[in-house]
């Protein structure tokens, strides 16, 4: 039995799933999340709803817990660090100020000698003309994008809106032609305790991801690559819990890193069924103090996402007994939100 009360940020379907890796360990949740409607709470001991800035809540939150992680990388870091000066933050906030920042996070792995797309940083119209030569490109916003949003295709000059003010920054981005998609989910407990997944591929559709599968079909060279790549990122974070390096793999066999999420991550959703220990279990056993289990696979999978209405079929669906679906149980069907996924055990 363990006393621990794990406070998590977040109340979406990873939210949910963490709270049911606790569950399986005796360990106790409270969610703290701004939407109302979270389905987290479906499965938390505890549910907190306020906005992040009401500092009562948040005492309240605090007080309740003893250690503190996360879902989503966008929260506000000043928040973050208020709540570390009380109960520790796991991963560590300094982690997800580099993260959420994507200039700061591309510069972080370039400067570990790792490739990622080619990118400029710019804040005007005039620095996108300096760069031309990232054309086509992808212009995305530097801070809390997700899902594709506050992303903009640009083909040319042309493209940039007249009425564009540049209110915020963003990174221009090379678009790359993708031979395919990969990521490294890594669960890291400490310097010499880890488990580096196989990798996974994955099939985005306008920019979300649709499907993910293992084995990846890929060179031996780009498997272990990948995989030490995360393991380098990884260390010198000094990450603990389970992350995230989402990877593209270009038409010429180059391994580019697209980005890290700090977090557990839909591409690892196949871990619960594919793994005795999932992405989300090994989480929680790391941010907890826990000692790491031995970590076998089951069987090769695929998971698909199901998005927006397309729930409604899958709720009327019955499955065999090597297909395994999860009913976020998000209140409000919107198109393309993530509602559910599909994992299929595969020979
Ligand atoms: P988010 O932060 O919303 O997840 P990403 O930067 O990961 O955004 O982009 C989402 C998807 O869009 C990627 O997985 C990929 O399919 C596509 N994409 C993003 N940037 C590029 C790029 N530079 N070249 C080609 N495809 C890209
Ligand atoms: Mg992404």
């Amino acid at each position: 039995m363990s006393n621990i009360k794990l406070g998590i940020i977040g109340s979406g379907q990873l939210g949910s799933l963490l709270c049911q890796a606790a569950k399986k360990l005796n360990i106790k949740t409270v969610v703290i999340s701004d939407d109302k409607q979270g389905p987290a709470q479906n499965y938390s001991d505890e549910f907190i709803f306020t906005e992040y800035t009401n500092q009562d809540k948040m005492k309240e939150f605090i007080r309740k817990v003893d250690i503190v992680t996360y879902e989503f990388e966008n929260i506000p870091i000043e928040i973050l660090k208020g709540i570390d000066k009380e109960k520790r933050v796991i991963p560590k906030p300094e982690i997800n100020q580099i993260i959420q920042n994507r200039k700061l996070e591309k510069q972080f792995i370039n400067d570990l000698g790792i490739k990622t797309t080619e990118w400029a940083f710019v804040k005007s119209f005039e620095d996108i003309k300096k760069n031309k030569n990232l054309l086509p490109g992808i212009l995305k916003i530097n801070t809390l994008g997700y899902d594709g949003h506050g992303q903009f295709v640009l083909n040319s000059l042309a493209d940039v809106k007249k009425d564009w003010r540049f209110s915020s920054d963003y990174i221009l981005e090379k678009k790359v032609n993708l031979s395919k998609e990969i990521s490294i989910i890594i669960s890291r407990y400490n310097k010499n305790e880890f488990y580096t997944y196989e990798p996974i591929e994955n099939v985005h559709i306008d920019q979300i991801l649709k499907r993910s599968k293992i084995p990846a079909v890929i060179s031996n060279e780009i498997y272990k690559k990948a995989q030490a790549n995360a393991k380098l990122i990884a260390d010198k974070l000094e990450y603990i819990g389970t992350m995230c390096v989402e990877y593209f793999i270009d038409q010429n066999n180059n391994l580019l890193v697209n980005e890290i999420a700090p977090r557990v991550h839909n591409s690892g959703h196949l871990t619960i069924n594919a793994f005795n220990i999932s992405q989300f279990d090994n989480h929680v056993r790391a941010v907890c103090g826990l000692s790491k289990k031995q970590i076998e696979k089951i069987a090769n999978a695929e998971m698909e996402n199901v998005l927006g209405k397309e729930i409604e079929i899958y709720r009327n669906k019955s499955f065999s007994d090597k297909e395994f679906f999860f009913d976020y149980k998000k209140k409000v069907i919107k198109e393309k939100r993530k509602m559910g996924h599909l994992t299929t055990l595969k020979e």
